[in-house]
């Protein structure tokens, strides 16, 4: 495939370049591109050049494929190129369409001379992955824009439409309607006419700054970055190079630039940002399902139950533009239920985040109903009704006599065997989980749950939808549990066990929230309801009575502390106000507590609550992996980042584990297993686990990029 193509326009040069979809600046892109331009530097019939995309899309920058690869760096490389363009004798003139990121910016800030559609979106997005622009970025924007506007664009890392730097020295057209690469042209073709009566190029690296405000302006996002990003380098890093900008020469600019950047690479946050980013695009990928593979068309979908998930599922619906029935047993629950979305969007409009017209337009979308023939010509069904398999199996029942051939049947059970709940229906291939997060239409994460019969084109279709909601999917098998939910039981049963051998819930989760979790188990079972792990643990006891808990939680349940929603928890709650205090009555259930079992609570130090809490998500993750519930580490990681708060700098719990090095967290967990409390062999690392430590190998080694 060509990556480059020059045609000639009168006396300009039009080169082309980019590998699809986003027009990226591969190694084999930055070769041609370079050789292109030499070219036209070298031919007589050229007095200018115009450098675009192709599609519409100037470029999205680095190849991300190449992250962590020798051929990032490759010859030439991006600096290579871009010294290519600058130090041309003849005009270049960027026609920026599309989006123009990264690599793709710092590529036309050394252009002589930048044409933008005023639609074309701008931006340094290297921060997102713990790093700053090296090739240039960080020395060229704020010479063009500034350097408050420079801060904006590098530590924001969001792309921002040219329209906002109109009339600075970014741009030197903008174009509202009409052919960018047409005003391009034109513009080469007058500057090339200037060049030949003697003007000189105008370059970026040239500009001096001379803005009084500059220092107090870095003092500020000194104070602010430190404070809002503290587990991050990145930003820091940039304004150390943006410092320089304003303080240095170009050339030394250029070498802070440099080192920063070769720090940064090197930090285990870049590596597990940058791991987060690719886990989320594998996830999306289904090995045994191509991406060919063709989808239904979701046109309608229905929701049964008007609970707290149903509501939130049928809102995500909504939102995304998708007509919905929700259905109820009962008139009262059903209004219930409509109410509560109505309020919601009414709740958007009082703060300002959405026009009364759009909630209404949405809300428009949704048909309340109480008979299943209604929703038969839904594309997709979601139940959402109460955790028991004798309901859930009544409900799929129903809808295998009323849905139309074709529907896909869909569960939101957090806890129960998605095969018994297909195999009441005649159409098992068309069933399959959806297991979303509390609240519904906030939370990130979507586990999709693959069933034994679950057809791939419902599995591919699912995935799709997925995407429609804006949720981040990952497929599990079918478990207790499934990924997310089987993970964090063990860290929990953890958490319990380590108070009843004398820390406190405070103390544990303090030492969470220190690592980087949103928020600790304690606090975080408070939100979720406590009384949903006491039912789950119930069940439990019922089918594995062989599995140890502590009974704490259950006592504090037995007292109706089922957390915020009862204004009681693990900690108190006063009306109007999320925060947490401490309990005295929670004290004193937990010290009579420990007289019944008879132990002497001992102190705990952060490092061994934090192990047994993520180090236990790890050997769990190990036997998900193993047992193929999981099809990749980085899913296991991307379950934690986008539902449970995993702090995202740390890259997931299985990212964190090899980088402690897998052999180091399984000789910690032969130290843990040593404590007799509890259940000591829970800490045999995992065969996998083992495994890996055995042969210096890591989770996530094949996984994420595959
Ligand atoms: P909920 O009690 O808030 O809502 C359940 C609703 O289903 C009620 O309004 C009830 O009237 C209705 N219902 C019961 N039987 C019905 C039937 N036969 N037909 C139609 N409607 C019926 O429960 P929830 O918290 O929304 O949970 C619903 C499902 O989602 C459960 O399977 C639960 O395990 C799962 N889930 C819950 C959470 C959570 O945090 N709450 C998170 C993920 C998954």
């Amino acid at each position: 495939m060509r990556t480059v193509t020059t045609v000639l326009d009168g006396c300009v040069a039009i080169i082309r370049f980019g590998e699809p979809p986003v027009n990226s600046l591969g190694f084999s892109t930055r070769r041609a591109l370079t050789e292109a331009i030499d070219a036209a530097a070298e031919n007589p019939a050229v007095a200018a050049i115009v450098l675009a995309g192709y599609n519409g899309l100037f470029s999205a920058g680095a190849d991300i494929k190449e992250f962590g690869t020798p051929a990032l760096l490759t010859a030439p490389d991006l600096r290579n190129l871009i010294a290519a363009v600058e130090s041309n004798p003849k005009p270049v003139v960027a026609a920026i369409e599309g989006n123009c990121l990264g690599g793709g910016l710092e590529l036309a800030l050394g252009c002589h001379y930048r044409v933008a559609a005023d639609s074309a979106r701008l931006g340094l997005p290297e921060v997102k992955i713990g790093l700053l622009p090296g090739a240039g970025g960080t020395q060229r924007l704020p010479r063009l824009i500034g350097v408050e506007n420079a801060i904006n664009v590098i530590i924001g890392g969001e792309p921002m439409p040219a329209r906002l730097f109109k009339g600075s020295p970014l741009l030197d057209a903008l174009v509202a309607d009409g052919d960018v690469v047409d005003v391009a042209v034109k513009l080469a073709t007058a500057k090339a006419a200037e060049i030949a009566k003697g003007g000189k190029l105008p370059l970026a690296r040239n500009l001096r700054i001379c803005d009084p405000n500059a220092e107090a302006v870095l003092g500020f996002a000194r104070t602010t970055v430190q404070a809002a990003y503290a587990n991050f380098p990145a930003p820091l890093k940039c304004l150390d190079c943006i410092d320089a900008a304003v303080t240095k020469s170009f050339d030394e600019g250029i070498l802070i630039e440099r080192q920063r950047f070769a720090e940064l690479m090197m930090t285990p946050v870049s590596r597990a940002l940058r791991h987060a980013f690719f886990a989320e695009r594998a996830a999306a990928k289904i090995p045994d399902i191509p991406e060919s593979t063709p989808v239904r068309a979701i046109k309608r979908a229905a929701v049964i139950g008007a609970g707290t998930m149903g509501t939130g599922i049928a809102t995500n619906f909504l939102n995304a533009g998708i007509p919905v029935f929700l259905l109820e047993v009962g008139q009262d629950a059903l209004e219930k239920g409509v109410a509560r979305i109505r309020e919601s969007y009414a709740e958007q409009v009082k703060k300002g985040r959405l026009k009364p017209a759009d909630a209404d337009g949405k809300a428009a979308l949704l048909t309340p109903t109480l008979s299943y023939e209604a929703i038969a010509q839904a594309d997709i069904v979601i139940e959402a009704v109460f955790e028991e398999m004798s309901v859930k199996e009544k409900v799929f029942a129903m809808l295998d006599k009323v849905m139309k051939p074709g529907a896909i049947l869909a569960t939101n059970t957090s806890t129960l065997d998605i095969n018994r709940i297909a195999a009441v229906t005649k159409r098992p291939a068309d069933v399959i989980g959806t297991h979303f997060f509390s609240p519904a239409n906030i939370m990130k994460l979507l586990e999709v749950v693959r069933g034994k019969a679950t057809a791939k084109d419902v599995l591919a279709t699912t995935m799709k939808l997925a995407k429609t909601l804006r949720k981040t999917a990952v497929v599990s098998g079918v478990c207790d549990g499934f990924i997310g939910n089987r993970m964090i039981e063990q860290y929990l049963r953890q958490a319990l066990f380590m108070v009843d051998e004398g820390a406190s819930p405070t103390e544990i989760d303090a030492a969470a929230e220190r690592f980087g979790f949103m928020m600790g188990p304690f606090r975080m079972s408070d939100l979720a309801g406590n009384d949903i792990g006491w039912h789950i643990r119930k069940n439990r006891a019922r089918h594995h009575p062989g599995i140890s808990y502590s009974k704490v939680a259950d006592k504090l349940c037995e007292l109706g502390r089922f957390g915020q929603k009862t204004g009681r928890g693990w900690y108190d709650y006063r009306p109007g106000d999320r925060q947490a205090y401490a309990s005295k009555v929670v004290d004193e259930l937990i010290a009579a507590h420990r007289a019944t079992i008879g132990i002497k609570p001992r102190e705990f130090e952060g490092r061994e609550i934090v192990d047994r809490l993520v180090l236990s998500l790890v050997n769990e993750g190990a036997r998900i992996l193993e047992e193929g519930i999981a099809s990749r580490a980085s899913d296991i990681d991307m379950v934690y980042l986008a539902g449970y708060g995993f702090p995202l700098w740390r890259g997931g719990p299985m990212c964190y584990a090899d980088e402690l090095g897998v052999y180091g967290v399984a000789q910690r967990m032969r130290e843990l297993g040593r404590n007799p409390y509890g259940d000591p062999g829970f800490w045999v690392p995992a065969p996998l686990l083992a495994r890996l430590a055995a042969e210096g190998g890591t989770f996530n080694t094949s996984g994420a990029r595959s």
